[in-house]
């Protein structure tokens, strides 16, 4: 695993990119504020671009009547905030627990393994994830890592 310092905006352009058809093809709009500051973070690039690919695979799964995902990043105190909105169905109470327990899904052809995977990702780079979720108006995540400025 190649452990780097980069700017995390690159790697959600990229993911943007990879997602953009599919999200379209689904009549949904991803909409970006990646701000304009390089939000610098030191880890393993791929498995930040995989949590970014899962959290935003999910909201494309959840829009089933399309919309609007909205992608916010910036920087707030020593961490960098990263916010992906989407206008699906929102997370019962009960159900919001049980997320990112590995296999739980509420899909005909689900894995339930990709926020496990996302949770234990960022956990190992210091970070977390937050959900915040309404009933018929849609569901945030919320990832946040800590800025690292590369070391001279
Ligand atoms: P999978 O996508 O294979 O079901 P995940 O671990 O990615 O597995 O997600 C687990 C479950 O969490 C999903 O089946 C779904 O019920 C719920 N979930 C995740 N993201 C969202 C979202 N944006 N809106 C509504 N439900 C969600
Ligand atoms: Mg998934």
């Amino acid at each position: 695993y190649e452990l780097s310092y980069y700017d995390v905006r690159s790697v959600m352009r990229d993911t943007v990119t990879l997602l953009e058809a599919q999200a379209i093809l689904h009549n949904i709009a991803i909409e970006t504020d990646l701000g304009r500051d390089t939000l610098w973070i030191y880890g393993v690039e791929n498995q930040i671009k995989q949590v970014f690919i899962n959290v935003i695979k999910n909201a494309i799964e959840a829009m089933i009547d399309g919309g609007a995902i909205r992608i916010q990043m910036g920087r707030e105190d020593d961490s960098v905030r990263i916010r992906i909105s989407d206008e699906g169905p929102g997370i019962k109470e009960a159900q919001l627990a049980k997320m990112g327990q590995p296999f739980y899904t509420t899909k005909e052809k689900g894995t339930g393994l990709g926020l496990m995977v996302s949770y234990k990702i960022v956990d190992n780079h210091q970070g977390r994830i937050d959900v915040y979720s309404q009933l018929g108006a849609g569901t945030t995540f919320e990832i946040s890592l800590p800025f690292r400025y590369p070391e001279a």
